[in-house]
């Protein structure tokens, strides 16, 4: 067996239909007296009727959670959280409002209670990214990580059938990519073949049925667990790829990850033999590239980045800055094959390793 390091981020998660009802106790546990409620603007109305359920436990909403986590938005939600006196913050949402929780702790200690309602999986992670004038960066600190998550299904069933197809392909990313990460561990490397083969049986069911509450929780359940292979794994071309052509092309994050996948894996899979076994097995197939693609286009997903706005003249401009900063990858990048799995990315094309 390989040498490994196997490190656990401490969260405790409270899963199951109906379990933010239990958000009150929870808070209790943590000793807050005052939580203030993060949500997006689209959000807001939920948000607010979670916050008033909280009754002298909350100390209000702030409703201006933004993708990207613009740094102005959260020096002013630091404003509101301490005017308000709050002790504790409920990021309630995708990753944009669980980023603003984070960067919130980040800046205050305060202890946050994550409620996800997409499959992104920031809520497992002490990963921030943060944008400033234009420009993101990311950082991992102790205190980014919410002390407890609290995954209801029933907060799900209103994420759309292409949404959750996309949200549900990007936390998939985040297994693959642990499977054959530098830092994998046999621990991570179980969890991520559960997530995938988890989010793989239930997003057919959902695209054909977004109430289909079973293939929700089973797809929670996954995304819960691939959040954990982000949070405790290296990441490699992939999302590299993704944070290169979200960045400079402007182009939108959970779509980007799904048009992405199949051609970053079907890339690494001549070189990353024993992870693409396992990602097989979790896919029932023997060409894990081609399984995605395929999965990508039954649940309604985009598989092309010309779709999502890209141009074709940014392929070669994507190439460049994406070979500029060289990072561990466990296929070496050439200028072709770089190219190459871009231009087809960005063609709608099948994957070629
Ligand atoms: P999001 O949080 O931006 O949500 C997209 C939109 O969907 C928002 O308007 C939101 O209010 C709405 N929405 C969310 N849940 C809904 C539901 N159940 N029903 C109806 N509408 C709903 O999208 P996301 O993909 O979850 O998050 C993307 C952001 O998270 C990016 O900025 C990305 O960089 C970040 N992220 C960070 C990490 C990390 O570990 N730091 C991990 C994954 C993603």
């Amino acid at each position: 067996m390989d040498t490994f390091i196997y490190e656990t981020l401490p969260s405790r998660v409270v899963f199951g239909e109906g379990k933010l009802e239990t958000l009150s106790q929870e808070l209790e546990k943590l000793g807050a007296k005052r939580a203030l409620v993060l949500s997006t603007p689209n959000q807001a109305d939920i948000a607010q009727a979670l916050a008033d359920s909280l009754g002298q436990r909350s100390a209000g909403l702030f409703s201006q959670a933004a993708m990207h986590t613009p740094v102005n938005v959260t020096e002013e939600a630091v404003r509101v959280a301490q005017r308000l006196n709050a002790d504790a913050l409920v990021s309630f949402g995708g990753g944009s409002t669980i980023g603003l929780g984070k960067a919130i702790a980040l800046r205050t200690a305060l202890p946050q209670v994550a409620i996800p309602t997409t499959y992104a999986g920031s809520e497992m992670t002490s990963i921030l990214g943060q944008t400033e004038n234009g420009i993101k960066t990311t950082l991992r600190h102790p205190l980014v990580q919410p002390k407890v998550v609290i995954y209801d299904v029933s907060l799900t069933l209103s994420l759309s059938a292409t949404v959750s197809a996309t949200s549900g392909l990007n936390a998939m990313a985040h297994a693959v990519e642990a499977l054959y990460a530098q830092d994998r561990n046999p621990v991570i490397s179980l969890i991520a073949e559960d997530g995938i083969r988890a989010l793989a049986g239930a997003l057919p069911g959902i695209a054909k049925d977004p109430q289909n509450r079973q293939a929700r929780s089973q797809a929670q359940y996954g995304a819960w667990l691939c959040g954990i292979c982000l949070g405790s794994a290296g990441m490699a071309l992939h999302h590299k790829l993704c944070h290169v052509l979200g960045g400079s092309f402007n182009l939108p994050h959970a779509e980007t990850h799904a048009v992405m996948l199949a051609h970053t894996a079907a890339y690494n899979a001549p070189n990353t033999q024993n992870a693409m076994t396992r990602a097989a097995k979790a896919l029932d197939t023997d060409d894990v590239g081609a399984a995605l693609w395929q999965l990508a286009k039954r649940i309604g997903a985009p598989t092309a980045l010309k779709d999502l706005g890209m141009v074709e003249a940014d392929i070669d401009k994507a190439t460049d800055i994406a070979l500029k900063n060289p990072y561990w990858n466990p296929r070496p990048l050439t200028e072709t094959g770089i190219r190459e799995l871009i231009r087809r990315a960005w063609a709608g094309d099948p994957p070629k390793a």
